[in-house]
């Protein structure tokens, strides 16, 4: 099983992937976690060029670029043979957020990102969880972080990425909304539920 979990910055998808982990190893899985852009060795290399700080405005394309290079490496090299091996893959953001931040937030075509989804054939996740927070609340909540070059975008950007989320929501089965202003331990039990009657399901 493949779970994903997407959501602007400061939303609760560390806190939420942790606590899940634990829940599932809990119950006798194998869970291999997994963040984007990174998870390998040359992915981690590249999440350093993605988030590092730069004066030099980064087009969207190159980023998009970066993204699907770190992507397609981690999903050869853990994503697949974790799933093979019947282990629960959790990423902490996918390929979702490359519509909501390159397409939604900086004006990309998004079809140019599904092309380029579509050559790479990755996994395609069983369940996603959004969960959601105003930009207000993320801007609160990441404070007290040393905010890295997609944190310093503006409320503008991240209400633009929400907006994405939400479309894509809509648009997908496998996606579920989470509200992100519930307590950390109703969250972690609704998202528990979810899970669990995933893998029910998938055991026929
Ligand atoms: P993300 O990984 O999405 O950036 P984090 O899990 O790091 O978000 O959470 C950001 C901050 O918000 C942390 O200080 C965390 O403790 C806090 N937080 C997470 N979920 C909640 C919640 N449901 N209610 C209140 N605070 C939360």
């Amino acid at each position: 099983m493949f779970i994903t979990f997407e959501g602007i910055e400061g939303s609760g998808k560390s806190t939420q992937i942790k606590l899940l982990g634990e829940n599932l190893t809990q119950r006798g899985h194998k869970v291999k976690i997994v963040r984007e852009p990174g998870g390998t060795e040359l992915g981690e290399k590249i999440r350093n060029i993605f988030l590092s700080s730069s004066e030099e405005k980064i087009d969207p394309f190159s980023e998009v670029m970066l993204l699907y290079a770190s992507r397609k490496n981690l999903d050869v090299n853990v994503i697949r043979p974790n799933l093979q091996a019947n282990n629960i893959v959790i990423a902490d953001r996918y390929s979702d957020a490359t519509i909501a931040y390159q397409s939604y937030g900086k004006g990309l075509d998004a079809q140019v990102i599904k092309d380029i989804h579509n050559f790479s054939s990755i996994s395609t996740p069983n369940l996603t969880f959004f969960i959601d927070i105003n930009e207000n609340l993320s801007k609160q909540r990441i404070s007290g972080r040393e905010i890295d070059r997609m944190e310093k975008e503006s409320l503008e950007f991240f209400s633009r990425v929400r907006t994405g989320y939400l479309e894509i929501s809509r648009n997908n089965n496998r996606v579920h909304i989470i509200d992100g202003e519930k307590s950390i331990d109703q969250i972690s039990i609704d998202i528990l539920k979810i899970v669990e009657g995933a893998i029910n399901a998938s055991m026929g």
